[in-house]
């Protein structure tokens, strides 16, 4: 009997000596799959910035992403609210918000009977910083339902890929990166990159030799003019025009904007609202590909980069701004240089590199109204009153909550006062109607009663998660949309918001266009045959099949 015990105990010692940690992992690189993935989402970024700015662009950038890659040029969001949490969600899970469950960038508990963000854990501690009361790096993909593209990459090979989200904002990170990421690293007010105990105890040595570079610094101790002459951005509207919010201390929002005296009233945090975030955004991703390795190991491995100065700078000068245009010809010049340096680092064929956007973004409303064209801004606070004429009728609070322009009932009134939730949801359907700019409103039981295939209302449901939405939503009018009057802001079910860029580019990628409708769920599954893996767990969409053509 010992004896059959110590040869077993010898057979296992053997056995783990021989195939387990020592034994030289096989070389993955069979051409099945690329060496690296790079996901580019650009914050706010409209499908028509493509074209728009084209003669201006430089050929390393954009125009080589279209030139050598392939463009599916009518890629939508195929849901509300389009914000940023939920659109980077999207593209990475294959899936919208009903199933993925990140209905907004903030949304409504009612567990908490608070208002939630969308990447915040309070369990989690803030990795980078001296300062304990940061809570900046307190997040994760917590409240994220369903695994992302990238988990199923680190799932395919018992996490022998490597997973690095980085983005100016925590969920332009956290989100892509998934459940299981090495790393996500954001920028802190202070305007250095930090990430969260979720990933990690410590910053790696890199990324501290990075932070004390004092970057942000140096971009901010530049004055901001226009990249060409100011009277060649003719797309734009004059420089001087009504639609736009100064920064902090600064009298008129005009080119030369003085980033140096701008800084003493903002802080570091400027930096995201300026295109020298996208520029220290681009420095760090290439110094995170160099110190990780990423792409030289035997397998394949995933790194997403969200550009997000874009949206900061669309919500303060608006999409028809010289800022704006500026922005793009800068970026225009960061992805050049990332593609150059991939060339070297890598080579093309051993990089696939796609490029999205969060959502798009309309016109300014005082300036589209200016024009003749229908628009407006709904202040929420008009629905205040709405909540007393509702207190008349049912003799107290009906709504708990209005946000994301959805009502959510208070279900313990109705529940007490036993009354008919159905007759109530009804009732304020058709009461909001009378809003000026409002277009429609949509129930919660015609919701999960019902089945909609046409815009908006099927962009509703796919937004509409059953236990984190509200009770009625409402969809605006084109063009109308919540308080702005400075800049814009995005969120509808029009194509002004859901109509982005999808470009790809790199291995396996033939040169060309199409015009097919793709949907923005269409990409993880797109990836996920690519790279021979599994689609995310609750993926709807399907591969864009022009691309194995
Ligand atoms: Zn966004
Ligand atoms: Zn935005």
């Amino acid at each position: 009997m010992k004896k059959i015990i110590f040869f077993i105990a010898f057979q296992t010692i053997f056995f783990e000596c021989c195939f387990s940690q020592k034994a030289p992992i096989p070389n993955n690189s069979n051409s099945l799959s690329p060496k690296l993935v790079i996901g580019i989402v650009i914050d706010q970024m409209r499908y028509d910035y493509i074209y728009k700015y084209w003669s201006k662009y430089g050929n390393g950038g954009f125009k080589r992403l279209v030139n050598e890659g392939y463009s599916c040029k009518n890629t939508n969001f195929n849901y509300v609210p389009t914000y940023t949490g939920p659109g980077h969600a999207s593209i990475y899970t294959g899936t919208t918000p009903s199933i993925h469950g990140i209905v907004g960038n903030d949304w409504y508990d009612r567990e908490v009977a608070s208002r939630v963000y969308c990447v915040k854990d309070k369990s989690q501690k803030t990795i980078g910083t001296l300062n304990e009361k940061d809570s900046s790096g307190s997040m994760s993909p917590h409240r994220m339902l369903t695994t992302t593209i990238t988990d199923e990459l680190r799932l395919s090979n018992n996490k022998k890929s490597k997973v690095i989200g980085i983005s100016l904002k925590d969920r332009g990170a956290v989100l892509p990166a998934g459940h299981m990421a090495n790393a996500a690293y954001w920028m802190n007010s202070e305007g250095m990159w930090i990430s969260s105990s979720y990933y990690m105890k410590n910053l790696p040595v890199w990324v501290n030799d990075f932070n004390a570079k004092s970057l942000t610094q140096k971009y901010l101790s530049q004055v901001w003019n226009t990249m060409l002459p100011i009277n060649q951005y003719y797309e734009s509207l004059s420089d001087t025009n009504a639609f736009e919010s100064p920064y902090e201390g600064e009298l008129l929002p005009i080119f030369p904007h003085n980033l140096p005296e701008i800084v003493k009233k903002e802080g570091n945090e400027l930096i995201k609202a300026t295109p020298f975030g996208n520029s220290i955004l681009k420095d760090f991703a290439i110094e995170a590909m160099k110190a990780e390795q990423m792409g030289k190991g035997n397998f394949c491995d995933f790194l997403t980069l969200s550009f997000s100065s874009t949206d900061y700078l669309g919500h303060q000068f608006g999409p028809t701004s010289v800022e704006v245009e500026d922005c793009y010809l800068r970026l225009d010049k960061d992805i050049a240089e990332l593609l150059k340096f991939l060339d070297t680092y890598l080579g093309k064929n051993n990089v696939l590199v796609f490029l999205t956007a969060d959502h798009a973004a309309p016109e300014n409303p005082v300036y589209l109204k200016s024009l003749g064209i229908g628009a407006g801004t709904i202040d929420g606070t008009t629905f205040k009153s709405f909540n007393e004429t509702l207190k008349n009728v049912y003799g107290d609070s009906i709504i708990e909550k209005y946000i994301n322009q959805q009502f959510y009932l208070n279900n313990k009134v109705i529940n007490r006062r036993k009354l008919n939730k159905v007759e109530i949801e009804n009732y304020i359907a058709s009461q909001v109607i009378g809003t000026k700019g409002v277009a429609a409103s949509i129930t919660r039981t015609s919701l999960c009663n019902s089945e909609f295939n046409e815009a908006p209302r099927m962009l509703i449901q796919k937004g509409f998660n059953q236990k984190r939405s509200g009770d009625i939503m409402l969809n605006y009018e084109p063009g109308w949309m919540d308080y702005v009057t400075l800049g814009t802001t995005h969120g509808s079910a029009y194509s002004y918001d859901t109509h982005v860029p999808l470009l790809w580019y790199g291995y396996s990628i033939k040169p060309g266009s199409s015009v097919d409708p793709v949907n923005i769920t269409d990409i993880a599954p797109t990836l996920a045959l690519l790279l021979n893996i599994q689609f995310p767990n609750g993926c709807t969409g399907k591969p864009i099949q022009v691309l194995f053509k």
